[in-house]
């Protein structure tokens, strides 16, 4: 019998730490093994760069905290250093001092001078002090950006008519910058490229300073800034190159490192659309500046890594829905007229996450759709994966820990969710990504843009009541989708308590819905409710609320009625009418039921966030320094593994 594989790790402040698991390891052949741990090695090197995007007082502080953590001679055992440690490990799951999903500053939990006591107690050589610093200035510098709220209280501010730049805190942008000032210099590059259809991502990998009153970017590449970060990058991607498994994977690689070599955009453009069309490789990476949410003005982008192998067994789940696209819109129940002609599925492959790193680590994305330049994704498509290991940690964490008995009505929905939900939501995930975005078409003359503010929440709805739609479809059984006709309730079920109840406990007392995907859920859910009252209701036992389906049948003739209605909104771009559908079902909570479901799952002190330990590769070599073999282990604690990190992987920056 082998070991019982352990996913939960640690808990600590509003945080949960997860293990993942890489079974498709076991199938590579040596030389997979090799690229896949080179890649990986490439993944970790440019952690520091992501750690110093978010802040650029990050790094020391870092540096500083770790040095207390390793050399505190003093009574670990008190409630300071305990105080203490629990903000370490925030600001490391953080990348930074701020929290990674709020972007507000972490409070520290202990006083400064506990942190005054601590440093005078260690030998200065493992003090983070620059060449003449004493350990008074090294305060006066760091602990105003620890410990005063008011100072650099915010990583990303977005509100509206505030200068973003000005109040932001990530490093994006030189202190004396403003934001008319960052979009002036941007407007001004593209005016004079031109009116080019094939724009570059301008500004995607500099920051923008000043220099004598002077605008200039200091672009990240080998010998620019972060260079000595992207050098360690470069060269695990020179050690990975020929392991690479096809022609097109050595080209991607090698164009990608004369990309960090020059900087150059054009070339970027180039790398990504190389990446886009390899497709046949079992091991595939993503490793760049990538992301631009972290930026207030969208165009800078965060520093992330990560190495994936192609689940084969799970992808062939996508292959079925691709090859099979136009059957399922033309049995679509929306109206002919708003169906596509020729309909082709998305293939997005499954995939396990080997590695994860810089901005997907420890919290990542389980699923992801690169590149992001318009152009590139109009011209030569996009790679969109799901991370099967990512979601079944997450699945496999959630059981037992109460949340479903709290919520859940009746032991008999409970069993059903237990046996069938897990396939049920990488199914409906399937659904919606590989047809449901894809299906359907605009009359002739529509504005794509006409839902305006309310397009994301449409489109949304209708991906999802796609998916929906066709769970309990009879050809989900054929296809050997879902193991039976019973499976899809489970599906329901869970779809309409989240959307009805469970997914208010991410909302503060006396807020509204705002983010996209969570108004499309309450949207689906409430207009059903409040037009199939014979399908579904809310049902009250011992004080409590819950959701009772009464007819699953009912329930599907539900989506399938309000999804051609959305489908009819979108494709006649019908403004009003989007609105009325938003704003009556999808914003609003009631505030007693609110309060109830927030009560209840505090009771049940799940920590809301979650993120993810690494495994950790180890090579043997042979004589000659050549890798023989490459393990996996996965018994690293959080702490041993960030500490690892940030004693391998120093670049410094
Ligand atoms: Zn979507």
């Amino acid at each position: 019998m082998g070991e019982v594989f352990c996913f939960i790790g640690e808990r600590f402040a509003d945080l949960q730490m997860l293990r993942y698991q890489v079974p498709c390891f076991e199938n590579l052949n040596l030389r997979q093994k090799k690229l896949l741990y080179y890649l990986g090695e490439a993944a970790l090197w440019g952690r520091d760069i992501l750690w110093d995007q978010n802040g650029a007082y990050n790094l020391r502080i870092r540096r500083l905290l770790e040095s207390v953590f390793v050399y505190y001679p003093g009574d670990r055992e008190c409630e300071e250093f305990r105080g203490f440690v629990t903000y370490l490990k925030r600001v490391w799951f953080s990348n930074g001092i701020h929290h990674h999903y709020s972007y507000d500053k972490l409070e520290p939990g202990f006083p400064s001078s506990f942190l005054h006591e601590a440093l005078t107690q260690i030998p200065k050589e493992y003090l983070p002090l620059c060449e003449g610093e004493s350990l008074d200035a090294l305060e006066k510098t760091l602990f105003p950006v620890i410990f005063d709220p008011d100072v650099m209280p915010k990583r990303l501010n977005q509100k509206d008519g505030d200068d973003l730049v000005e109040t932001s805190s990530c490093n994006y942008y030189g202190a004396d910058v403003t934001q008319s000032e960052a979009e002036e210099f941007y407007a001004r590059q593209k005016r004079m490229d031109g009116d080019t259809r094939r724009p570059v991502m301008y500004g995607l990998n500099s920051r923008l300073e000043k220099t004598e009153g002077t605008l200039v970017e200091r672009v990240w590449r080998c010998g620019g800034m972060y260079g000595s970060a992207l050098e360690h990058v470069v060269e695990m991607l020179e050690k990975a190159l020929p392991h690479a498994e096809n022609e097109r994977q050595k080209e991607v690689i090698a164009t990608l490192v004369d990309f960090y070599r020059t900087g150059d955009l054009e070339t970027f453009d180039r790398y990504t659309i190389q990446w886009v069309k390899e497709t046949e490789g079992d091991v595939d990476f993503v490793n760049g500046f990538t992301e631009v949410y972290g930026d207030p003005l969208g165009l800078k982008a965060s520093w992330e890594g990560y190495v994936n192998i192609l689940d084969n067994e799970a992808s062939d789940r996508t292959r079925i829905l691709s090859d099979h696209a136009q059957w399922f819109e033309d049995h679509s129940p929306v109206d002919a007229r708003f169906r596509k002609d020729v309909c082709r599925g998305v293939t997005a492959r499954v995939v396990e996450a080997a590695i994860l790193g810089g901005d997907l680590y420890p919290s990542s994305a389980i699923g992801i759709n690169l590149p992001n330049s318009n152009w590139v994704r109009a011209e030569h498509g996009s790679k969109s994966v799901t991370i099967g290991n990512l979601t079944h940690a997450y699945s496999q964490a959630a059981r037992g820990n109460g949340f479903r008995q709290e919520f859940v009505v009746d032991g008999e929905t409970l069993s059903m969710l237990d046996r069938y939900g897990e396939v049920c939501d990488n199914l409906h995930t399937d659904l919606h990504e590989c047809l449901g975005h894809g299906s359907g078409r605009l009359l002739p003359g529509v504005d794509a843009d006409a839902m305006k503010a309310y397009g994301n929440t449409i489109e949304e709805a209708r991906a999802d009541l796609f998916g929906l739609y066709y769970m309990a479809d009879l050809k989900m059984v054929e296809l050997g989708l879902l193991p039976c006709m019973e499976a899809y309730k489970a599906h329901y079920y869970s779809y309409m308590m989240n959307g009805l109840l469970t997914q208010m406990v991410r909302i503060a007392p006396g807020h509204v819905i705002e983010e996209a995907h969570m108004r499309n859920r309450a949207l689906i859910a409430y207009w059903t409710l409040d037009h199939y009252p014979r399908a579904v209701r809310m049902a009250r036992k011992e004080e409590k609320t819950y959701v009772e389906v009464l007819d699953y049948e009912m329930l599907r003739t539900a989506f399938a009625t309000l999804l051609r209605e959305v489908q009819r909104i979108k494709s006649e771009g019908d403004y009003e009418a989007a609105r009325l559908l938003v704003e009556e079902y999808g914003i609003r909570i009631d505030a007693s039921l609110h309060q109830e479901i927030r009560d209840r799952y505090q009771r049940l002190d799940l920590a809301p966030y979650k993120g993810f330990i690494n495994p950790r590769y180890t090579v043997e070599r042979d004589s000659d320094g050549e890798i023989s073999d490459v393990h996996i282990e996965y018994g690293e604690s959080y702490t041993e593994q960030m500490l690892r990190y940030s004693r391998e992987y120093d670049t410094k920056l």
